[in-house]
């Protein structure tokens, strides 16, 4: 299968996955509805869906718009706030695209109906893909805005760690240098951060994205995925994986609030214009 990484907005990953025998193809949070055609139309795919991970506008503005150019899309996603969704999905649903196979688990949080995808193709070799949204991130997670910290937990450990841990982390946008410079605080010793971090900052020099990752990389150097690392419970001052996690994303929102400031004045400008049409950024 092929994964078409498509940057929108100002960081937001939009994906087509195409498979190369059929054509068939589904994306995953259509945001700019216009881009995603003239991709389908590039590649020769035939668009049989679309994935939402969740509500957000800057996942799924560009819904309604694709409706209407493909009027048999199905729209699929877990949160009825979701923009002409037509398929409501439950944890654990399958879906299958020729060969490719999409396994939905539910990672309510960031939204309370926030739902992953996990992708493999029927007797190819290649590493399975996540597809993980705004719940986990290239070196980070997503904001607890609709959920608690258990369910991050929960989501981090069990429903997305278990996964093979050579599943490709391909996230819903790039965060990943300001990610891994808090990674850093939590952990200043931590070689695999200090690497990815210089790794990351040159991606982003070059304007190139940093995803996907793999769940094994995650493990190594994403502190919301080591809560009982001593070095990240010590940074907390807790034992308690949960509490850990409590705290940990507590210190990274006030540590996003500081490093966002100060913001020049034609910037600030911008980006009121910008959350006109999006919501709070994660
Ligand atoms: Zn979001």
């Amino acid at each position: 299968m092929k994964v078409k990484v498509i940057s929108v907005l100002d960081d937001n990953y939009m994906y087509l996955i195409i498979e190369e025998e059929t054509k068939e193809a589904f994306a995953v949070d259509a945001s700019v509805a216009k881009k995603l055609i003239e991709i389908v139309r590039k590649e020769g795919a035939n668009l049989k869906a679309v994935l939402t991970t969740h509500h957000h506008l800057d996942h799924c503005r560009g819904n309604p718009d694709l409706t209407q150019r493909f009027p048999d899309l199905h729209i699929y996603g877990a949160d009825d706030r979701i923009g002409g969704l037509t398929h409501k999905l439950v944890h654990n649903q399958e879906l299958k695209f020729g060969g490719i196979n999409v396994r939905c688990l539910f990672t309510p949080c960031h939204t309370s109906g926030h739902m992953s995808f996990f992708v493999w193709e029927d007797g190819c070799a290649d590493a399975p893909a996540l597809f993980s949204g705004d719940t986990l991130f290239v070196g980070g997670c997503g904001r607890f805005f609709e959920g608690t910290a258990e369910q991050m937990y929960k989501n981090l450990t069990e429903t997305l760690g278990t996964l093979p841990s050579d599943t490709k982390i391909f996230c819903g946008h790039e965060y990943t240098v300001r990610n891994l410079k808090f990674a850093l605080k939590v952990e200043p010793d931590n070689e695999r951060v200090k690497e990815k971090l210089a790794w990351a900052k040159a991606r982003d020099e070059d304007d190139i994205p940093t995803v996907p990752s793999s769940l094994e990389e995650e493990f190594h150097y994403n502190p919301f995925m080591r809560l009982k690392e001593e070095a990240v419970q010590k940074f907390t001052g807790k034992m308690d994986p949960v509490e850990v996690m409590r705290v940990l994303r507590k210190e990274k929102d006030n540590f996003k609030k500081k490093e966002q400031l100060p913001i020049p004045a034609i910037l600030a400008f911008q980006l009121s214009l910008l959350s006109e049409s999006r919501p709070a950024k994660k």
